[in-house]
């Protein structure tokens, strides 16, 4: 268990009352006040991938959420124990692996590398156990056994099922009609069970296939058991919160409940909580159409506080639709943030301003941004107080309402804190600003096609041209530069540029 230190306020004070958040149940389909089974402390876990390819930007929206939840609750003061699987073992494995001529664990040893370095990127937090289904077989076979010992499994032909119909509250997630599941539902040929909607814990060995030795013969187990067996494992049979995309609901979810509490005969998660999809310009994302988004390319084209930006400024339970231009304006939107953050460090980096009252009322978009995250974690309210934070901030340092100026540099270094505190939190403005605009005018000029050279000679062209005081040589200059895409800015430091915003 990550040990969270009791977070304090630039006072001093610590938060002495519990938070009081409240999150969207799918179970209940209502807001409830978050209450952990054990007081202050909240068992997470969250579906991993299946590792047989990289993850695109639909997977990275569900774990980006998820990766904030649980930054949000140790910021307030909850001690937080995150779990997310590794699916090591599974038919799109095996499938995957013939096609490369890799042995299947290798194949998913790679992508669980990849994987790492790719949610890396994109400032994920590692959680506190990632474990993998081929680590977990003797806890995988020991759930299989208690179901088939207390009558809710049964082996059939070295497979093993589990009987729905032995679960008297099956389907309560989703809410489905067992009678409707049942429409068009066969046993298949070759299936070995019983009735249409019984699913596979436990596969019987093919050859070729990966596959254990265990009470029914050898074999693998199938997809949905990990879950069951490894949340137990790392977080009690009963814990908190468990976190997936919407699209899990149904069957995934529904049979690790089904299989956890006809094993155990508690209740398995407290809290279901469901990401929304993600579309791509208003159609859906499939490997089938062809039209699927790599993080790792996205990652190419878009800086990863920007994705994370895109991603949060949507609430995470609504529907998102990706597209270039949605992701240029998050990165114009970061940049406006850095360019406040660069002005604001200029003036009040190694400065003492004293102590003695602020300006206005800095603290209240802390606050805001607080009150927002505790109603469903809505990151996207959260970004809406920072508005007011960041204008705040270009008031102050552009055109300040009062004289004080120990008055002003104390209020911008309060504000200052609170981003710190806020990108804790969002996984944003975590970079120094100089170092983050580089990076930005670098990829800008790449993608733009624009001459670097050519735009510093013009640049020392002006600084003669100011310097001789012929401003209208520095004015022809800073239009020919306009036109090449470069916007100057004089600053106190000195003269910088960016690459200007594509029109349209
Ligand atoms: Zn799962």
């Amino acid at each position: 268990m990550r040990d969270t230190p009791t977070p304090m306020d630039p006072r001093g004070l610590p938060h002495v009352t519990p938070p009081a958040i409240r999150l969207f149940n799918t179970m209940t389909m209502q807001k409830e006040l978050l209450q952990p089974a054990i007081p202050g402390e909240v068992g997470v876990y969250v579906c991993g991938p299946t590792v047989y390819s990289y993850i695109h930007i639909g997977n990275a929206r569900t774990f980006t959420s998820f990766d904030v939840v649980v930054r949000y609750l140790r910021h307030r003061g909850l001690k937080v124990r995150y779990v997310r699987n590794f699916t090591d073992v599974d038919d799109k494995i095996i499938k995957a692996a013939a096609e490369t001529g890799e042995a299947p664990v290798e194949l998913a040893a790679r992508y669980v590398e990849i994987f790492r370095e790719d949610t890396r990127a994109l400032h994920l937090l590692e959680p506190d156990f990632s474990p993998r289904v081929s680590d977990h077989l003797p806890e995988i076979i020991a759930i299989i056994q208690k179901l088939v010992d207390k009558g809710h499994a049964y082996a059939s032909q070295g497979d093993v099922y589990f009987s729905v119909s032995s679960d008297e509250d099956y389907a309560k997630l989703s809410k489905r009609n067992l009678d409707e599941l049942c429409v068009g539902e066969r046993v298949q040929p070759g299936e070995q069970k019983r009735e249409p909607l019984d699913f596979a814990l436990w596969k019987a060995a093919k050859p070729g296939e990966p596959a254990w030795e265990s009470p029914w013969g050898p074999g693998r187990p199938g997809w949905h058991i990990e879950c069951s067996a490894m949340s137990a494992k790392y977080l009690g049979e009963t814990f908190d919160i468990h976190g997936g995309a919407l699209d899990l609901i149904f069957p995934h979810h529904e049979n690790e409940i089904a299989q956890s509490e006809s094993a155990n005969g508690v209740t398995f998660a407290r809290y279901w909580m469901h990401c929304g999809f993600l579309d791509l310009e208003g159609a859906k994302m499939s490997k089938s159409l062809g039209n699927v988004v790599r993080l790792r390319d996205a990652l190419t084209k878009v800086d990863p506080e920007a994705l994370r930006f895109f991603f949060l400024a949507t609430h995470y339970r609504h529907p998102l639709s990706f597209s270039d231009k949605a992701l240029a304006d998050a990165e114009t939107r970061m940049e406006y943030f850095y360019e406040t953050l660069r002005k604001v460090d200029e003036r009040i980096s190694g400065k003492d301003f004293g102590k003695g009252p602020l300006h206005g009322d800095p603290q209240r978009f802390f606050t805001e941004f607080e009150s927002a995250m505790d109603d469903d974690f809505n990151t996207a309210g959260g970004l809406g107080s920072l508005s007011g934070l960041f204008g705040m901030m270009n008031e102050l340092t552009d055109k300040p309402p009062v004289k004080d100026k120990a008055l002003v540099g104390r209020t911008l270094h309060a504000l200052r804190e609170d981003v710190r505190r806020v990108s804790s939190v969002l996984g944003l403005f975590e970079d120094a600003p100089d170092a983050w605009l580089l990076r930005r005018r670098e990829r800008a000029v790449r993608e733009r096609g624009i001459d670097v050279a050519e735009v510093e000679r013009l640049l020392g062209e002006r600084t003669a041209a100011r310097a001789a005081k012929d401003f209208a040589a520095a004015d022809r200059v800073r239009s020919e530069l306009k036109e090449k895409g470069v916007e100057i800015m004089d600053t106190p430091a000195g003269t910088t540029w960016k690459v200007a915003p594509l029109q349209g």
